[in-house]
């Protein structure tokens, strides 16, 4: 089994995915990785839930990528008194304090200290995705006197956004930390971190996950952008999660800034991942609108590895369909003869090491020769990666002994990753590197094909060697 297109597709299991049948429905349509939201699971569940995605690679015989997102810290206010609530008229006053009782229209308790001691005059506050805001005008620890802005009527324990504030806490709660320690333990392939803002945040999720799983970077919050190069350089991968941007910045500055993520993610040799409302309408009908497949088209077109499917395939009603068509619409858009200058746009020059350099020769040889496969004995994966950041023409089928390094590679744009043992020698890579070129569907008798590989085989990083091989009778056979 082969997908069609180089961008992969990850969907969130919820209500509407929870079933064996239900989950083998949505691989067969298109999923390439399970995305598993820590906000809405127990994780408790966890080892049962992996071990559910993972009879789907028997049933299958293909790795089923799985990703964990942790909630991160979602802020709330305190409680109302009365009827639970309070209007708030814009131009009054309205104080966040650290006094625990219940609130009224003059004030109500935010039982987060570290965002009072972090607030200046000036910073903005949005409370219920956006229904809300007010503009601080002092400050202290101990309370922060806002003058509203945007009116509306606030109730008991609803979220609060801080687009200008930084807070001087790890991005991980006791919650996260938790979850995070669950997922590694249950074996999951990829751990993201909401609401990142430093690059510390993923130190912090690294120390708890100690290289059991690869580490996402959520990007959600402005302040993040400040120092999103060196966030993708603490990360193994970026996601561009439009949902909470869009609550914590006008929505109109969204898409140049998915552009500058995804392209500096590209560059950087980073999966990059863009997420939230691509089919959202899906969730209620079975076609999609015209907005939502350029949408979808557009993350194809600037070479995202991969698109997300969120409610749409978590509660939605159609989340075969939406899928599906999520498939047709990246299928459709890697064909289109406008998909390759607009990819290659983007395309970033190697970085000066021997890995980049032969990416970078692998792609101009397949481009030379018309060549459909590149295969690429990788233990870690970082060769699949590297290949991967140059965006070639051909599928780059990845090698490995390693299982988990397989199921990573299932985020990465245009690789298709095999599990087998190590090879014993160059002929041995080169002949079978061309027989799985032929079993899984990238060659026939007469093709050549170009093999990459690190030699002596194993050492990290070692990449240094490419080879033109020629697939003979044998390699069919042996397929
Ligand atoms: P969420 O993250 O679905 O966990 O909120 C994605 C987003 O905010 O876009
Ligand atoms: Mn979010």
């Amino acid at each position: 089994m082969r997908r069609e297109r180089r961008i992969k597709i990850i969907a969130t299991l919820g209500p509407a995915s929870s079933t064996p049948e239900m989950c083998a429905k949505l691989f067969q349509a298109g999923v390439d990785v399970f995305r598993i939201n820590m906000s809405h699971t127990q994780r408790e569940t966890l080892p049962e839930r992996v071990a559910m995605l993972r009879a789907l690679e028997t049933q299958f015989r293909r790795p089923v990528g799985i990703l964990a997102d942790l909630q991160g810290p979602k802020l709330r206010v305190g409680q109302f008194g009365g009827d639970g609530g309070a209007m708030l008229e814009k131009g009054e006053r309205f104080v966040l304090d650290s006094d625990p009782a219940p609130g009224s229209a003059k004030r109500v308790y935010l039982p987060h200290p570290e965002i009072l001691s972090a607030l200046e005059p000036g910073h903005n506050l949005i409370l219920d995705d956006g229904k809300i805001r007010l503009v601080v005008e002092k400050a202290s620890p101990k309370q922060a006197v806002t003058r509203v802005t945007v009116a509306g009527r606030l109730s008991s324990r609803k979220g609060i956004s801080l687009p200008d504030t930084t807070i001087a806490v790890s991005a991980m709660t006791d919650k996260d930390r938790s979850d995070a320690e669950a997922a590694a333990e249950a074996g999951v392939d990829w751990i993201a971190l909401s609401f990142v803002q430093r690059p510390e945040d993923m130190a912090d999720l690294r120390k708890i996950v100690r290289g059991r799983a690869l580490a996402m970077a959520k990007i959600e919050k402005p302040q993040a952008l400040l120092r999103l190069e060196e966030i993708i350089e603490a990360s193994d991968s970026i996601m561009v999660a439009r949902g909470d941007l869009g609550v914590e910045m006008p929505l109109e500055k969204v898409p140049g800034t998915q552009k500058r993520i995804t392209r500096l993610s590209r560059r950087m040799g980073k999966p990059v991942v863009v997420a939230t409302q691509m089919l959202e309408s899906m969730i209620t009908a079975p076609v999609p609108t015209r907005a939502e497949v350029s949408d979808v088209a557009t993350a194809v077109f600037e070479g995202a590895d991969a698109v997300m499917l969120s409610a749409e395939s978590a509660a939605g009603e159609y989340p075969v369909e939406a899928v599906t068509m999520m498939n047709r619409i990246a299928e459709e858009v890697e064909n289109d003869s406008t998909y390759r200058s607009i990819l290659d746009a983007q395309r970033a020059e190697p970085e000066a090491t021997g890995a980049d350099a032969i990416a970078k020769a692998a792609h101009e040889i397949t481009t030379a020769l018309n060549l459909k496969a590149i295969a690429a004995w990788t233990s870690s994966g970082s060769t699949a990666f590297r290949l991967a950041r140059e965006r070639p023409n051909s599928t780059v089928v990845a090698l490995t002994p390693n299982r988990s390094t397989a199921r990573q590679l299932t985020l990465v744009w245009g690789v298709h990753a095999v599990v087998t043992k190590d090879a014993s020698d160059i002929d041995d890579m080169a002949s079978r590197a061309c027989k799985f070129a032929v079993r899984e569907g990238y060659a026939s008798l007469g093709d050549r094909i170009i093999v990459v590989a690190g030699v002596p085989f194993g050492t990290p990083g070692a990449t240094n060697m490419v080879r033109i091989a020629f697939v003979a009778k044998e390699h069919v056979d042996q397929a």
